[in-house]
């Protein structure tokens, strides 16, 4: 990227400008994500040595590393081929071996003269009763001892790369490093007491102990801060820019969404009219919103949604809410229905399968505002779709976007309100990290009166018992989901499997009794087999993941998952969260294939005994870790070299809060700490945030 500022140009140069790197080095280094002496800088050591020289290995803890001063006594030559060379030292208490295997002597005697005095580092392990050292790791003459440091930093290695090289090479790259100017709140690294930035850097590459490996430690805290500081940087400019995007201030006067509350036969939980009261605010004020609202299922975030767009209605403007398929948008339109017509609005849909006339008549509707909400599939972004008005787009279900993805569609959005719904829960400090760029509403409250799912694990060795079970709640009019299993990656496989399922239950409970669902479908056969489970027609639904998400059908009450072992933990909580939405006791049956792993049976366990989606979503995160958890690739979401999101979660938090405020200050990062913040995002390579400064 050009521009990138002068001071930066030595970390960033090729690696071989480094002490000891040739080409070949330079290659090998590659290896390791190593593209520069900046990147060699942010691989820290993994562990250290302690290289502390003793007076004797009498009374060291062995086998263990020792270092001591000694006087070679003899060379002891194998009397054997085959048999390893030998050396008599002596230090100051006793004497013990060195051991070489295939030693040559030219080099050992040149090494080691007998009656020289060597300072010799390496393992020491206990041989038949005597010590020995086989292959030092270190053999110096005493004026040389110097160079040994106290402790030895431990890299990552890979081919062709040794811990001297990169010990070496390190030092030359921090060497060239410049001091740069402090982009952290002055008070904040006060608090922490963390170190300047080079002053850190050289520190976190010569650790002096376990206590300076922690990420706990004050020079690798804060150079994982930077890494998480300059990530949010990027969202919180990110955020800035689509804010000052002419955004519209859109309020209503609350008369349809009284209508609605009225007609309605519970009331909000607080945690809905939290996000109701948060979402009115945003979208009252000039700037554009670009909100997620977060909830597991059946936490109510439609009602939410619906009163946002009821907003929007309020005002005389359009609202729209898009999910990602055909079925999930029909669901919408079902559940805004009643609700609709409680308030007196006009709503309709728009997804992939309206053509021609019809189309054209929505499109002509919409365009004059005689649509007032619209609900609908991608299919609403096409360029020929235009609203009289509109003031705000809702994404269901949106998990599947990433970082990178949303600021694409805001650059290419009109000036609407954004509110992004996920229904999955994570934890927060990777909402941080996924969606820092945005302001959050959690429902973290769920409707009351909803009864527990009971579940239980069974093996697919009980599969007569469980279709048995099904047979008797078929018989009392309960409806349950079968899901299949995901075999492999290839969907024809999976199809496979949901259609041999299909017939089997079909033969075994009846023709009509049992519908099939997945995902090949055309779309019109997969509304059909959806709207005969709906209607009660089909009890039994056989499906493929298909209806992970969104799909609501209260009657239904029994989730078996098939080779639930295969499933992620995310994955199956949504599952099961597709049944106990109605008045009948609920039933989880997650089938396994025996045996079952230790992590497959932790994350089955993990479901009997939980249903809060956070909860989950926390064990999931330490089972898989962070990259995995959010699918780095896709998420837009950087893989930090120093900062470990795993355990790191307080950092995020306090980087998303000062990034905000530094932007809240110094919106141009135009002041001191403004320009050293530019610089730090230069270096961690943020070049979203760097287009973003530069387009102003
Ligand atoms: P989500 O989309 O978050 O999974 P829904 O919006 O589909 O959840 O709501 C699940 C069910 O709970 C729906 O049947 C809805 O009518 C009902 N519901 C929503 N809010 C409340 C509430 N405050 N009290 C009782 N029931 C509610
Ligand atoms: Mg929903």
């Amino acid at each position: 990227m050009s521009g990138r500022p002068e001071l930066l140009w030595p970390l960033f140069a090729e690696p071989k400008v480094l002490d000891g790197v040739g080409p070949k080095t330079a290659q090998a280094l590659a290896g390791l994500d190593i593209a520069s002496p900046r990147d060699l800088l942010y691989t820290l050591p993994q562990g250290c040595i302690d290289r502390r020289p003793r007076a004797s290995v009498a009374g060291a803890d062995l086998p263990g590393v020792v270092t001591v001063e000694v006087q070679v006594i003899r060379h002891l030559k194998p009397a054997m081929k085959g048999r390893p060379w030998r050396i008599q030292v002596e230090d100051a208490e006793q004497s013990f071996q060195l051991v070489y295997f295939h030693g040559r002597e030219e080099y050992l005697t040149r090494l080691l003269p007998e009656g020289s005095r060597r300072l010799v580092s390496g393992k020491v392990e206990w041989f038949d009763g005597a010590a020995q050292m086989v292959h030092p790791d270190h053999v110096l003459p005493l004026d040389e001892a110097g160079r040994l440091p106290a402790f030895e930093p431990v890299y990552p290695l890979t081919g062709g790369v040794t811990q001297k090289l990169m010990a070496r090479a390190a030092a030359d790259a921090l060497a060239r490093a410049p001091e740069l100017p402090e982009w952290i709140d002055p008070a904040l690294k006060a608090r922490e007491g963390w170190p300047d930035w080079r002053a850190a850097l050289a520190l976190a590459h010569l650790p002096q102990g376990a206590q300076d490996l922690a990420a706990t430690a004050p020079a690798r805290a804060r150079l994982a801060y930077d890494e998480l500081l300059a990530h949010q940087l990027t969202l919180a400019l990110a955020r800035l820019h689509r804010r000052r995007g002419k955004g519209q201030a859109t309020e209503g006067r609350g008369q349809l969404r009284r209508r609605v509350l009225a007609a309605l036969p519970f009331r909000p939980t607080g945690a809905q009219a939290r996000a109701m009261d948060e979402i009115a605010a945003d979208m009252a004020a000039p700037d554009r919103m670009n909100r997620l609202l977060q909830g597991d299922v059946g936490s109510g975030k439609t009602l939410v949604a619906f009163m946002a767009l009821l907003i929007a209605v309020e005002a005389g403007r359009q609202g729209v809410m898009m999910a990602p398929t055909e079925i999930l948008a029909r669901q919408h339109l079902d559940g805004l229905a009643p609700l609709a017509e409680a308030a007196g609005v006009v709503v309709e849909i728009l997804t992939g399968r309206d053509k021609g006339a019809e189309r054209r008549a929505k499109l002509a509707a919409l365009a004059a505002g005689d649509i007032q909400i619209l609900v609908g599939t991608h299919a609403v972004f096409q360029d020929d779709v235009a609203f009289r008005d509109l003031r705000l787009a809702i994404v269901d279900e949106q998990h599947r976007f990433g970082v990178r993805q949303r600021l694409e569609l805001g650059r290419k959005g009109q000036g609407a309100d954004v509110l992004v719904m996920t229904a999955t829960p994570i934890p927060r400090s990777l909402a941080l990290a996924q969606y820092g760029d945005m302001d959050v509403s959690v429902l973290d409250e769920k409707p009351p009166g909803r009864k527990p799912v009971r579940t239980a694990l069974v093996s697919t060795e009980r599969m007569e018992e469980v279709v048995e079970h099904l047979r008797r709640a078929v018989a009392e009019g309960r409806q349950a989901y079968w899901v299949c299993p995901l075999v492999e990656e290839s969907e024809v496989s999976d199809l496979t499997a949901a259609e041999d399922r299909f017939r089997h239950l079909r033969a075994l409970l009846g023709e009509r009794v049992v519908g099939l669902v997945h995902g090949q479908m055309p779309p019109a056969e997969k509304d059909a087999a959806m709207a005969d489970f709906v209607a009660g027609r089909t009890q039994v639904l056989v499906a493929t993941t298909v209806i992970e998400v969104g799909v609501n059908v209260p009657n239904a009450s029994i989730m078996v998952v098939e080779r639930a072992e295969i499933f992620g933990l995310a994955q199956l909580h949504q599952l099961r969260g597709r049944v106990g939405r109605g008045a009948a006791d609920s039933t989880c049956l997650l089938m396994y294939q025996p045996p079952l792993g230790e992590t497959g049976l932790r994350r089955l366990t993990t479901l009997r005994e939980t249903e809060d989606g956070f909860r989950i979503s926390e064990v999931d995160l330490e089972m898989r870790g962070a990259g995995d958890l959010i699918g780095t690739a896709q998420s837009g979401l950087p893989r930090f070299r120093v900062a470990d999101l795993d355990h790191q979660f307080g950092l995020m938090e306090l980087a998303q809060s000062d990034a905000r405020t530094l932007l809240a200050m110094d919106p141009g990062l135009a002041g001191a700490r403004g320009k050293a913040a530019r610089l730090l995002l230069w270096l961690m390579k943020q070049d979203e945030a760097i287009r973003l400064i530069s387009v102003g």
